[in-house]
């Protein structure tokens, strides 16, 4: 057994923290020594649900510390008399069964003879005639609604064989609906009260013998390891097949597998099922709804809400466990080996129970040492005793005075267990693992989206390109056929003007007399054409000019249009290494958040340090 500081408040260990908390517990009985008869009133309200109300839990701004110190819990006991099977009611019928029941006042007598006998008080106490749904509602319902709640609860019988421990927890119930046991009724109200989209609800089923922990589901695995959590101090069975459940009809084959591996494991083995423990985990993981929404809001309302802290708020989850255990028979087995077992081997099948027995008197006594790790069952149960789990424990008893012996410690055994103080803590946490899926899936979103728009500022460049170079085509093609033109013009205007003079050339030399007569008037003539030629070529310049400027225009607009374009690619390559940046950003951030992720596996991130990454990461 660890000291208390080693199991960090949690489990049998936690010694400092679970005295210090029963001075606060409201649920908290007198209790008297150990081995006295009880006396004291039990409290009515027993096996209610928690009067304490829903406990402090974690939230976003809260963390997990504001549930760490939890509440205080009694273990609860119940006791169980089996009526009389055929045999005792042939061999016992001369005598009076060895104990007599007050189930009005909570209380057993135990006869030690005619005149004697001494008188237990038990938080319930079930008579040979009390039903299944009776035995299931007393016993096992608070402890169901807890784990629905978020806490981690156990339920489990103590007896010697032949008393109806397997009666009370394991019947399935198939002949009669009546007879249907606790595990079948437990996950009747699991199944019934979870959201199946949003929780689910999986198990886990074993054999614990002779040290040796066997998957029920899985019978090739038959040495499963015990693995413990440095820092949180939680036992978990990673070598467990877990098998999601969502219907009742499946977790009844599930039970079925199990019971029949049970009983070939235990024909190979050469062992009887009640020299084994019947180990039933469930695991319950629930989405804690609207705490999210409701943070979201208060920090819209304070101005501080963006969607970068919106999508990086972990959303919160509860992760209980119901663990059902049916013991091996409480009896001693004899340790001459005439079960065929060598010393060594009863040694082993005796170790876990009594080990059991250790740690919980140690509880009950508040003694300085429990023994958790002497053997696997106590370390399993760790959170069931004196630990953070609401524990319900069921002790049957058969009324046969032959078996006085057996009955007493049995009795004994579920007295010293109600001393034993829990410190029950709402299992809730950051659900980084669905925060990460989340962002992966918004990185993705993202990606895609940058894909598009960049795919869209190429093909409007490609589009805006291609119609300038048309248009400065079209303008040089324009100007080179007008200049085409003007210059055809200009040339034949030319031609002709050169014929018309060739002409009056020839008429001037044919001519001498007129010669004189007309030079005036050719001259006349000749100094007009030529005026008019000098008109033209003014004008066929201008008009080059023109075109010239045209041409010029156009090479102006051309060079917009190229600057255009430019500015558009450095549009684009500003916009890609913005993108970039995202990237590398976005890549920071969920490397952050996987360290964080790890952190939080690693060496538990309180929920404070997280609000700070939030906080740092939102900045
Ligand atoms: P254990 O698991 O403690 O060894 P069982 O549950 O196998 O004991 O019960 C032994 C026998 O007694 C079985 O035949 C069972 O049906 C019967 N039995 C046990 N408890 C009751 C009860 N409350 N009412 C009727 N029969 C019972
Ligand atoms: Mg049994």
């Amino acid at each position: 057994m660890a000291s208390g500081a080693r199991n960090g408040g949690g489990g049998l260990g936690s010694r400092t923290t679970a005295k210090m908390d029963r001075q606060q517990g409201s649920t908290a009985t007198p209790k008297a020594p150990a081995g006295k008869p009880r006396l004291s009133a039990a409290g009515g309200g027993a096996y209610r649900r928690t009067s304490s109300g829903p406990l402090p839990a974690a939230g976003a701004g809260g963390g997990r510390n504001s549930s760490e110190s939890g509440v205080s819990s009694r273990v609860r006991v119940a006791v169980r008399l089996r009526p009389r099977n055929a045999e005792e009611q042939a061999a016992d019928a001369d005598f009076a069964d060895c104990v007599e029941l007050q189930p009005e006042l909570k209380r057993l007598k135990l006869r030690k003879n005619n005149w004697e006998s001494d008188t237990f008080e038990f938080d319930e106490v079930l008579t040979e005639f009390s039903s299944q749904k009776r035995v299931y509602e007393v016993v096992a319902k608070p402890v169901v609604e807890s784990v629905l709640e978020g806490y981690n609860g156990t339920v489990m019988a103590y007896g010697q064989t032949g008393t109806g421990k397997t009666f009370t927890l394991g019947r399935l119930g198939d002949e009669d609906t009546a007879a249907r046991g606790i595990m079948v009724r437990a996950m009747e109200d699991i199944l019934a009260d979870i959201t199946p989209e949003t929780d689910t609800v999986s198990l886990s089923y074993l054999q614990l013998y002779m040290e040796m922990i066997q998957d029920l589901l899985d019978p090739v695995n038959d040495n499963i390891a015990i693995v413990e959590d440095p820092r949180t101090g939680d036992v978990s069975l990673p070598g467990a097949t877990v098998v999601e459940v969502r219907d009742q009809k499946s977790f009844m084959d599930l039970l079925r597998i199990g019971e029949a591996h049970r009983v070939a494991a235990n024909t190979k083995l050469n062992t009887e099922s009640s020299r084994s423990h019947a180990i039933l985990m469930v695991n319950v993981r629930r989405a804690v709804k609207g705490r999210s929404e409701m943070n979201v809001s208060m920090s819209a309302e304070n101005g501080h809400s963006s969607s970068m802290m919106d999508s990086l708020r972990p959303p919160i989850v509860r992760k209980s466990k119901l663990v059902v255990v049916d013991l091996a028979g409480s009896e001693r087995i004899d340790k001459s080996g005439s079960e065929g077992h060598t010393l060594e081997e009863a040694k082993s099948i005796n170790l876990s129970l009594s080990s059991l027995g250790k740690c919980i008197n140690a509880l009950a006594e508040s003694s300085a040492h429990v023994p958790v790790r002497d053997s696997k069952l106590t370390r399993l149960l760790k959170d069931s005793f004196g630990g953070t789990a609401r524990t319900s424990l069921v002790v049957t008893i058969g009324p046969s005075p032959r078996h006085r012996g057996e009955t007493t410690s049995t009795i004994m055994f579920g007295q010293r267990a109600m001393k034993v103080q829990n410190m029950v803590k709402l299992k809730e946490e950051f659900d980084y693992k669905s925060l990460c899926r989340r962002l992966d899936i918004e990185l993705d979103k993202l990606i895609a989206e940058n894909e598009r728009q960049r795919k869209y500022f190429d093909d409007e460049i490609e589009r805006i390109t291609a119609e300038a170079q048309y248009r400065v085509a079209e303008a040089e093609k324009e100007c080179k056929v007008s200049l085409e033109n003007e210059k055809m013009k200009y040339h034949q205007e030319y031609l002709d003007s050169i014929k018309i003079l060739e002409e009056k050339w020839k008429v001037h030399q044919q001519s001498p007399k007129k010669q004189i007569k007309e030079e005036s008037t050719s001259n006349g003539d000749v100094q007009d054409l030529l005026q008019n030629e000098k008109m033209l070529r003014q004008s066929a310049e201008d008009e080059s000019n023109d075109l010239k400027n045209q041409l010029s225009h156009w090479k102006k607009m051309e060079a917009t249009a190229t600057a255009e374009v430019v500015r558009l690619r450095r549009m684009l390559d500003t916009e890609a290494s913005q993108k970039d940046k995202l990237e590398e950003e976005i890549a920071v951030l969920k490397s952050q958040l996987m360290q964080l992720s790890l952190d939080a596996d690693e060496v538990g991130l309180t929920a404070d340090a997280s609000f700070y990454v939030i906080n740092n990461v939102s900045e």
